[in-house]
């Protein structure tokens, strides 16, 4: 999908992103963007899946093209979509039925 800007205040919608955590010195080998790395230290004799680690990284990836659609229709906030009913209705705006 591509990106979508709220009706309101005109930001644009999320990247849809996906989460991995690689330990020690594994390497991303995918071909989705790195957009996020954050590491983490961790204390001696921390295992995980049964093996013994001291860092790991987790990673935010993106595809480079994909976004989430807005939250609430044509607006990023539903204070947004409420900003824009009340502008709607002072310019004149009624429902009809
Ligand atoms: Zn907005």
């Amino acid at each position: 999908m591509n990106q979508q800007f709220c009706a309101c205040c005109g930001k644009g919608s999320e990247k849809l992103t996906e989460h991995l955590d690689l330990y020690d010195d594994e390497i991303y080998q995918g071909n989705q963007q790195i957009i996020r790395s954050t590491s983490h230290h961790y204390g001696d004799g921390t295992r995980i899946g049964g093996r013994a680690i001291s860092t790991s990284r987790h990673l935010t990836l993106w595809d480079g093209e994909t976004y989430r659609p807005l939250k609430y229709g044509s607006f990023c906030k539903l204070r947004c979509a409420q900003e824009f009913a009340e502008a709607a209705v002072r310019a004149g705006f009624k429902r009809i039925s």
